[in-house]
């Protein structure tokens, strides 16, 4: 019979588990009601009591009432740090011995994970997309830019997952479910030396940040924007000033073509928000968003293998014979971007329009 861990960390605020977190929950209450296994919680924070009450009415219903969660907490497990995070994990694997491991694919968890199944004797498996199989269990997981899907079967024990964000939907305790019989169980870990202090983060401003992986909206430039228009000119401090406003006024996410951001390399008008992170494409992300809508772009079969997540797709171009209209998109508006998104701007209220 199997046993589930599930292995959790606090956001940045401490406040709170990671959405990516409460996601393996899911998944982990879930497989556990699947496979008949009992399923444990693991918690990484500096205060975990704060995190777990909601956690422990996880459990499947005809399981037990509960899932046990076990917690680590101190000061050195608020800031993501290899040696802290996987003594913590490790201990925490330690007390629960499960045979199955699942954690969320965050920058924080992938770091340590490997170390942290080494540690005791198991195997891991990262990228997890699916957790299934009709007889036993297996796990699937995407190859080569999500064109090959494979699937996993080991018998190997523990067995480790990192699971991909956006797969499960977030845990969220059932406000009916009847109050928890026990508290978290606390898990010490003795530290060795921390070498590495986290003194802070550096990030960019949240309006300045153009990929939003939880947007609706994926908004797609293309290297349309930066070319000679109608009337002879380039207009790309337009184009610029146009996107920003649409992307402040929808909360969107900003994807782009990769001849729009490879321009940049090749010394050609640029538009200075972009960067490789921004492609989306065989070469560059496939992100899921709920919709897209992409602009200026041509729509090119390795720029449109990135939409294969994003469910309605739309898309703005002058060309009538443009990829996007031999069924690549639902809606194709046959108009000039520039005009669509001044009036979809000012449609929006955008404070500065
Ligand atoms: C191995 C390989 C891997 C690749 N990987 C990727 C990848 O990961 N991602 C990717 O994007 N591409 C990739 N490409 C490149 C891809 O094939 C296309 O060259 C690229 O997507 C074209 O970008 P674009 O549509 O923005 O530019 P263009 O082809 O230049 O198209 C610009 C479009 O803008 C339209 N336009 C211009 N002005 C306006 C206006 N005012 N209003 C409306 N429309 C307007 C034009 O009609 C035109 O359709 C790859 C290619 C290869 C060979």
């Amino acid at each position: 019979m199997e046993s589930i861990l599930v292995l959790t960390h606090a956001d940045e605020s401490g406040s709170a588990l990671t959405k990516a977190s409460l996601e393996a929950v899911t998944a982990g209450r879930d497989l556990a009601a699947r496979l008949n296994a009992e399923l444990r919680i693991g918690i990484v924070a500096a205060k975990p009591q704060l995190l777990s009450k909601g956690l422990l009415c996880a459990a499947p219903k005809g399981l037990q009432c509960a899932a046990p969660v076990l917690a680590v907490a101190g000061e050195a497990f608020a800031q993501a740090r290899f040696a802290s995070d996987a003594a913590a994990c490790t201990e925490l694997c330690r007390a629960a011995q499960p045979t199955l491991v699942l954690a969320p694919h965050s920058s924080r968890f992938a770091r340590v994970m490997a170390a942290v199944a080494h540690r005791v004797g198991g195997a891991i498996d990262t990228h997890i997309a699916a957790l299934g199989g009709a007889e036993g269990f297996e796990t699937t997981r995407w190859f080569y830019r999500q064109r090959i899907e494979a699937v996993i079967r080991r018998d190997k024990r523990p067995w480790f997952l990192l699971l991909e964000p956006g797969t499960n939907p977030a845990f969220a305790a059932d406000p009916h479910a009847p109050a928890a019989p026990s508290d978290q169980i606390a898990i010490a870990v003795e530290l060795p030396e921390l070498r590495t202090q986290v003194t802070g983060f550096r990030a960019p401003k949240v309006d300045e940040q153009t990929i939003r992986p939880d947007a609706q909206l994926l908004f797609v430039a293309g290297a349309g924007w930066t070319k000679k228009q109608p009337d002879g000119q380039v207009h790309t401090g337009e184009a610029a000033e146009l996107i920003l406003k649409f992307l402040r006024a929808s909360g969107a996410s900003l994807g782009s073509s990769k001849s729009l951001v490879d321009q940049g390399g090749e010394g050609n008008s640029v538009l200075p928000f972009l960067t490789h992170l921004n492609q989306v494409g065989q070469t560059g992300a496939t992100p899921r968003h709920a919709k897209g809508l992409s602009t200026c772009c041509h729509g090119e079969e390795p720029h449109v293998v990135g939409w294969r997540f994003i469910g309605e797709r739309r898309a703005v171009n002058l060309d009538p014979n443009c990829g996007w209209t031999r069924g690549k998109a639902d809606v194709v508006y046959i108009a000039d971007a520039f005009a669509v998104m001044q009036r979809v701007n000012a449609l929006l209220g955008s404070s500065d329009t």
